[in-house]
């Protein structure tokens, strides 16, 4: 995340105050924007960089009620969105960077030099995909190694490319991606997937999809920026091989994007928003948070939207109504 600080009460600074301020734009954003809308509270609702969150990388979602076919996450999630936007809530396209809880109204300085107040916080800012962190990993960044196989997989038509992980993400990137590509190997550093039997299902009777298991991605090998291929090795006997691939995908869980919040509020050890038992509270009193940011268990858009439900919810109660 940039590190940009803004000055405080610049009078040249847009200001916006309002009963409640949602930060973050997934399903439990625009949720929570949805039932704050419907109080009559005041609210203002900004988007982050990535609006629609995660979902937006999502090409068939079939576990969200209320669609009886699949439907892809950036459909699902501009439907939420046009909700939203019906029900009167204000989105603003700009990314919190900073915050200030130790003042009331609690403050939040912008990207795009915004400053917002407001009476009660709702943060619903979800996780951002995770790297493997290897050497050379850096150098082929989007030379060759993605976390978005909507996004870059169309350009690996007829190649080899290789999905690393073993959840659900990863098995439904690998089947997105051999609708493009020439073969698919997912590589797994455990004996069995995570992923759901469904999808495992799906994977095995694939002709274009194989798994290693048990090997882990010691180096990306390529010339300049062109990534050629992948050094792995067995955990199991230590044997290394190299394969010979085009592209790779990352798939191996998030992080929560909680940076900006840091020495604000109390957060578990992986940087998880901490909430008391079944509620959106957290230690600071009209700070609520839901959705993937607070949730590292069950990670599920219908968990978050339903979370979003209860922070607002929460925050109207809290506020006095
Ligand atoms: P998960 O945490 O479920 O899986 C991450 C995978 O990456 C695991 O197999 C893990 O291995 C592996 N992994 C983690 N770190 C490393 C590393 N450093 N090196 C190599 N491998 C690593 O994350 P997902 O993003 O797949 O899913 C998150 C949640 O979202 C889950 O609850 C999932 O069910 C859900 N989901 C649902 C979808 C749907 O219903 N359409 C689609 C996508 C996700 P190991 O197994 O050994 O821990």
């Amino acid at each position: 995340m940039p590190t940009v600080h803004v000055t405080k009460y610049n009078k040249d600074m847009a200001q916006y105050q309002s009963d409640i301020l949602i930060i973050g734009s997934g399903p439990a954003g625009y949720t929570a924007g949805i039932y704050a809308s419907r109080t009559g509270k005041t609210s203002f609702l900004v988007s982050g960089e990535e609006e629609g969150g995660q979902l937006i990388l999502s090409n068939d979602v079939e576990n969200f009620p209320g669609f009886e076919d699949a439907i892809t996450g950036t459909d699902l999630m501009n439907k939420i969105k046009k909700q939203a936007l019906n029900l009167g809530v204000k989105i603003i396209n700009d990314k919190i960077v900073e915050v200030d809880f130790s003042h009331y109204p609690f403050e939040c300085s912008s990207q795009n030099h915004n400053v917002f107040y407001a009476k009660s916080i709702i943060i619903a800012t979800g996780a951002s995909a995770k790297w493997l962190e290897i050497e050379t990993e850096e150098q082929y960044k989007g030379y060759g190694i993605s976390v978005c196989a909507t996004c870059d997989g169309f350009f690996y038509k007829n190649k080899d490319v290789a999905v690393i992980g073993g959840g659900n993400s990863a098995l439904e990137e690998a089947l997105y991606l051999a609708n493009f590509a020439r073969s698919v190997t997912i590589i797994h550093r455990r004996e069995s997937l995570r992923a759901d039997k469904r999808a495992q299902e799906k994977i095995k009777q694939h002709p274009k999809i194989s798994v290693k298991y048990d090997v882990t991605v010691e180096k990306f090998i390529g010339e300049d920026k062109n990534l050629k291929g992948i050094k792995i090795k067995n955990v199991k006997n230590d044997k290394e091989e190299i394969i010979k691939i085009d592209g790779v995908f990352i798939a191996i869980g998030h992080k929560p994007n909680t940076e900006f919040l840091r020495g604000e509020i109390n957060l578990d050890k992986d940087g998880y928003i901490i909430t008391q038992p079944n509620s959106c509270k957290t230690n600071i009193e009209g700070v609520f948070a839901c959705g993937d940011v607070k949730d590292p268990k069950f990670r599920q858009a219908v968990i978050a939207a339903g979370s979003g439900a209860m922070a607002a919810i929460e925050a109207t109660r809290w506020l006095g109504q």
